[in-house]
């Protein structure tokens, strides 16, 4: 019985990540629509910048993914040789390969340092609401950012993050290097289901 109920309020924690992984691609799409900034086509720059931090939380539902789809174990092993090669890019990175639009491997399944990247905001010293974007888009929509819609909805990272750590404080607060943060993911989901016989939906 505690079990089951443990495997709850885990599959619970994936559907909650879930959801706010998506409203807050919809958020930076509607601010995307809005202010008229967006990505250079196939830039992916950064996807390629080594050290970026993420917590375990925001890769729950791509470690869930690999599970149900039984790549979960494949996905370690490559994180394990990436780490012998002392590669900090994130692993999902993968434009040669799959030749795909945005150079992800599960670009639905992308943390929310991912989504969120070129177009957050947070409260600069005076209270006031400050884009934290790249050089990229500092350069190619230096106007736009200077006269940036004051009523359009932006998207809050602490928003976003007071969300997480309600739905679990020690997991949101474990800022780790992107690559460990998906494995931690994927291990705590596979320790979680492995021995499981039924799975959720
Ligand atoms: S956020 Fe900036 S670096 Fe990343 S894809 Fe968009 S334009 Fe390129």
């Amino acid at each position: 019985m505690l079990h089951i109920s443990k495997h709850l309020i885990l599959y619970n924690k994936i559907r909650a990540v879930n959801a706010i992984l998506r409203s807050a691609s919809a958020e930076v799409e509607y601010f995307q629509a809005k202010s008229g900034i967006h990505c250079i086509k196939n830039c992916h720059e950064c996807c390629t910048k080594q050290n970026i931090y993420a917590s375990p939380l925001e890769f729950y539902p791509l470690a869930y993914h690999l599970f149900k789809t039984n790549k979960a174990y494949p996905f370690l092993e490559e994180l394990e040789q990436a780490q012998l090669n002392d590669n900090s890019t994130c692993i999902l990175y993968k434009p040669g390969l799959f030749n795909l639009e945005f150079g992800c491997e599960n670009y639905m399944y992308r943390g929310l340092i991912c989504r969120l990247f070129g177009y957050s905001f947070s409260n600069d010293k005076h209270g006031a609401l400050r884009i934290n974007t790249c050089r990229i888009i500092k350069r190619e929509f230096a106007d736009k950012l200077n006269t940036l819609p004051v009523k359009t909805k932006k998207p809050e990272m602490q928003k976003y993050y007071s969300q997480f750590y309600k739905i679990d404080f020690i997991e949101a607060n474990r800022l780790v290097p992107m690559n460990e943060a998906i494995q931690i993911a994927i291990e705590k989901i596979l320790f979680h289901y492995q021995f499981r016989t039924r799975r959720p939906a």
